[in-house]
């Protein structure tokens, strides 16, 4: 029997291996380098815990890319990609899910 916690289990088992993977795969040229950062960084939707802190929270504030599919009026999938500087104060208003207008 599958239940939630197995499945997220082996999303994170999967996501841990593709991004391995992809860290081998990018060790040849600085072409290759500079597609694979980019691309775990949309995968990992972040920058890791580096920079300025927070005042108001003292948590690390992190620069995340969010990519936020949505569908165009010819009916094509198109993608929004924003730049944002999230901490404990914003980051629920940030990573909840919002409709485009
Ligand atoms: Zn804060």
């Amino acid at each position: 029997m599958i239940n939630i916690k197995n499945i997220i289990h082996l999303c994170n088992f999967f996501l841990t291996s593709l991004l391995q993977i992809i860290e081998l795969g990018g060790k040849g040229g600085d072409m290759g380098k500079r597609k694979t950062r980019s691309f775990i960084d949309k995968v990992t939707k972040g920058t890791g815990p580096r920079g300025a802190r927070c005042e108001i929270c003292g948590e690390i504030i992190q620069n995340i890319k969010t990519i936020r599919p949505y569908k165009s009026k010819s009916g094509n999938w198109r993608y929004i990609e924003e730049m944002h500087k999230v901490c404990k104060c914003n980051e629920k208003e940030i990573l909840i899910d919002k409709s485009i207008s």
